[in-house]
Order: C-alpha cells, then sequence, then structure tokens
C-alpha cells in the first residue's frame, strides 16, 4: 500500500521505518530542509556537540530506548542530576525533592476527594508547599520543564508522569552519543529517497478509498493512507477535509502550546557543579559529562521557558544571545566563555511555532486513548498525540501511528 508520512520529526519518521519494514511503499515530506524537527544536534566553534531541541533521555523511556538499539546509536549518561539543581548554592537531597512531589500528588489526590475539578500545577503546589512555593527547588524544576504557564496546565495529567522521578531518574538522563538528531539522521538514512525535503504540506484529505496530500506548492499525492506528524499549532492550521472523530478534537482541543529555548556556551573553565538552576526566571543550566567519565564537556547547556523568562533573556524572536549568556556566567561565578554562544528560539520558528504541547485545565484520562485508531485513512503522530511530551512520546506515537493505519488498512 502507498502511504504518506507528513512531517519527518520523530514521530513521522519512526512511523514511516515502522511501514516500510511490514512492506509499504512510504513517502515522507517534510517542510525544512533538515529531518529531525525538533530534534536538532549543532556543534560549537570547538566541536562539542550541544542539543538545540530535544535532550534527556531517562531510564524508563522505553520507546526512544527500543529505537535506538535497533539502529546502533549507543546512549551515554550526561552525569547530571537533572532533577536536583543547585539553587542559590544548595543542591536538595533525593529524599527532600520526593517529599515535595509525594506531597503535592497527595494533595492532589485530596482535593479530587473533595470534588474540585480543574486543578492547576501551580494550585496544587500553593495548597501542598504554602505561599512560598515558587521558590521550592522542586516547583522550580517541574515548571522548567512544563514549558508552559502552570496556572493554566492540568495538574492531573502533570502530575501523573511524575511517579517514575524516581531516584535513577532523578540522577540518570542520558543522550544519544554524537547527538540526538543522529536519530533522525539515521532513520532519514535508511529510508533513502523516500524522504522529500523541502515539501511543506498544506492539506490532506480522505475518503472511504484513498486520501490526497497537497502541497503548498499545489501538486498532489495520491495515497491509500496518510500519517499526519506536524506540530500541533502546523496541525491546526493544516486545512483537514474532513471531521475529526469528536474524541480526537476534543484531545487537541485539551492541549496548547508552551514555549522554550536553548542556549549553549562554550567555556574554558567553570566551576564543577553540574546542574545549577537560577532563582530569577525559569531557566537552569548544566554541564554534560565527557566521554572519559571523569571529565565534564567544555560547553554548558540552558534550557528556559514561559514567556516572561524568554523575554527577560532576549530568548524571544529578538534572539539576542548575550543577554542570556551574560545572565548564564553570572550565575556561575569565575566561569569564562571560550567562543560565541549558540542561542536557538522555538516560539518564532515557523514549523513549530512553539517548543512541546501541555495538558489545559479541561484535560481527561480518555484523551490519552484518542489516537490508537485512526481518523479513516489518516492517523496521527507527535508529541501532542503522545502520553509524554517528550522524544521517546514522539517515537511512540509513531509506533502507534503505524499500528493504526495498519489495522485501519486491513480493515478497509
Ligand atoms: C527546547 C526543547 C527542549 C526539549 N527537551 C527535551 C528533552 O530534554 N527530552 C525529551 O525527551 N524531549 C525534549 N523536548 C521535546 C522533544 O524534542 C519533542 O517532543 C520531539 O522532538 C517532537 O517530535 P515530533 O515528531 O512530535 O515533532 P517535530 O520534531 O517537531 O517534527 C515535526 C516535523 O514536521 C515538520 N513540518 C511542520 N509543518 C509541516 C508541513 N506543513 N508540511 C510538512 N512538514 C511539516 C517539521 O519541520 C518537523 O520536522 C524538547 C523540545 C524543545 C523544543
Amino acid at each position: 500500500m502507498r502511504i504518506t508520512i507528513v512531517g519527518a520529526g520523530l514521530g513521522g519518521l519512526t512511523a514511516a521505518w515502522e511501514l516500510v519494514k511490514s512492506g509499504h511503499d512510504v513517502a515522507v515530506l517534510e517542510a525544512r530542509d533538515r529531518v529531525g524537527g525538533r530534534t536538532w544536534s549543532a556543534r560549537l566553534p570547538d566541536g562539542t556537540v550541544t542539543e538545540r531541541g530535544g535532550e534527556y533521555v531517562f531510564p524508563r523511556e522505553f520507546a526512544a530506548r527500543r529505537l535506538a538499539a535497533e539502529l546502533e546509536l549507543p546512549i551515554v549518561s550526561h552525569g547530571v542530576p537533572y532533577a536536583r539543581r543547585s539553587l542559590r548554592g544548595i543542591r536538595p537531597s533525593a529524599a527532600a525533592v520526593e517529599a515535595t512531589m509525594a506531597a503535592a500528588a497527595g494533595t492532589l489526590a485530596r482535593m479530587r476527594a473533595d470534588g474540585l475539578e480543574r486543578i492547576s500545577v501551580a494550585e496544587v503546589f500553593r495548597t501542598a508547599v504554602g505561599e512560598r512555593f515558587e521558590a521550592d527547588p522542586a516547583y522550580r524544576r517541574l515548571v522548567i520543564s512544563l514549558a508552559a504557564d502552570p496556572a493554566q496546565a492540568s495538574a492531573v495529567a502533570v502530575l501523573r508522569g511524575q511517579p517514575a522521578l524516581t531516584s535513577e531518574h532523578l540522577e540518570d538522563g542520558g543522550r544519544i552519543w554524537g547527538g540526538n538528531q543522529r536519530i533522525a539522521l539515521e532513520l532519514a538514512r535508511r529510508l533513502g529517497e523516500r524522504v522529500r525535503l523541502e515539501s511543506p504540506v498544506a492539506a490532506v484529505e480522505r475518503d472511504a478509498s484513498s486520501a490526497t496530500v497537497t502541497l503548498v506548492d499545489g501538486s498532489l499525492e495520491r495515497a491509500d493512507a496518510v500519517v499526519v506528524a506536524v506540530p500541533l499549532p502546523i496541525l491546526r492550521t493544516l486545512h483537514l477535509g474532513f471531521e475529526l472523530p469528536a474524541t480526537q478534537r476534543e484531545a487537541l482541543d485539551h492541549r496548547f502550546m508552551g514555549v522554550a529555548a536553548k542556549l549553549g556556551v562554550p567555556v574554558a573553565s567553570t566551576g564543577d557543579d553540574p546542574a545549577v538552576q537560577s532563582p530569577d526566571g525559569f531557566w537552569w543550566s548544566w554541564r554534560s559529562m565527557g566521554a572519559d567519565g571523569e571529565h565534564r564537556v567544555p560547553a554548558l547547556s540552558h534550557f528556559a521557558s514561559t514567556t516572561p523568562t524568554l523575554a527577560a533573556l532576549g530568548a524571544d524572536a529578538t534572539g539576542r544571545a548575550e543577554t542570556w549568556a551574560a545572565a548564564a556566567l553570572a550565575l556561575r561565578p569565575g566561569t569564562v566563555a571560550s567562543g560565541e554562544p549558540l542561542l536557538t528560539t522555538w516560539a518564532d520558528d515557523p514549523w513549530t511555532r512553539g517548543a512541546y504541547s501541555a495538558p489545559t485545565l479541561d484535560w481527561r484520562e480518555e484523551d490519552e486513548l484518542a489516537f490508537e485508531r485512526a481518523a479513516g485513512r489518516v492517523a496521527f503522530a507527535g508529541e501532542h498525540t503522545a502520553s509524554a511530551q517528550t522524544i521517546s512520546g514522539a517515537v511512540a506515537s509513531g509506533y502507534r501511528a503505524a499500528r493504526a493505519i495498519e489495522v485501519e488498512l486491513a480493515r478497509a
């Protein structure tokens, strides 16, 4: 069968690869001049690999680990205590972080038992931790990763993923050796000429016997089925010439796009602290372990999120790396930069328009199942259709979309 995939991020490429292995004739249409989407690796001037998008892969993220193993791409540890970042010179203990998260989970359970609904992340922590909750390191860590307004995000959805925060998760995030984008590059190499770059799609239609994709240049691709794997804001602008099932429409309505930016700074020297969280705004800094397991790489990485923080750091459409780089060096006294910083903003990226999606206060558990089945001959993939807004979530959504298409084609 002929199947068209829209979007060559990890969701789309994983679906494409699974369908090729099942013997289908696949074409992948990608708007950009590169594959990988929000997984994008680059080299700083001294050759150190830095991630401009998705970076940490945790021990229990099985979908990404399964795919990396299949592609023979090793995952190496950052050696960074991801969820125990120093704040004002103090690194919280694992027990303290876990106690705060357990208190938040317990508070949420009581609020729900009292019949409260539409409970936000901010509300739960205010109740669990008290009025100074915004200074709590575990809360700040959670909001940075959430990349969205904590007063607008569903606590039930966000805290659901947190039991996985065991000690190993607190400490041991990994990444693909040589850069996470290698997963996308290796999939694209295996897919060969099936991947067509600079081919943005404008519309997707389908009827009972076929599906059609219209490119922005007006050309048409006819297929037996389509997988749409573009980011949520782009999906909202695509012309879909058919009604989505109500479950899928609502699941999409229950997500909004967060914003985040990354900054890589080559450094000549720095203190040894592997993970530091800023007390001002929602951002943090880390220095990954090098290949020898003893020395850290000669670069700092930074992640910032939420609109006010990005504006304060100049990490928005104005794109001024210097302001954030100066704040980053001030966060680590004694650090000396050794080259130009590399800033990556995502909110103004025309093919993403944000960082990744977050659950609105209306989110419901059933939303997670909405994309298990295809909408006729069209299935959806991408982090916004997954249970985790991560590299692994995107990969899992690709596996799921490929299965959904096969079920649909077998039925049709
Ligand atoms: C700053 C940042 C930091 C992150 N950190 C982490 C992390 O530490 N760990 C982690 O696991 N995850 C992290 N993530 C999330 C992770 O990167 C994403 O969840 C994942 O890469 C999304 O994959 P995707 O396939 O859903 O979307 P994408 O990678 O965005 O792929 C979608 C593709 O569709 C293409 N496209 C868009 N419009 C069209 C169109 N009209 N026609 C054709 N193609 C189109 C895009 O160009 C893109 O290539 C981070 C993300 C960001 C932005």
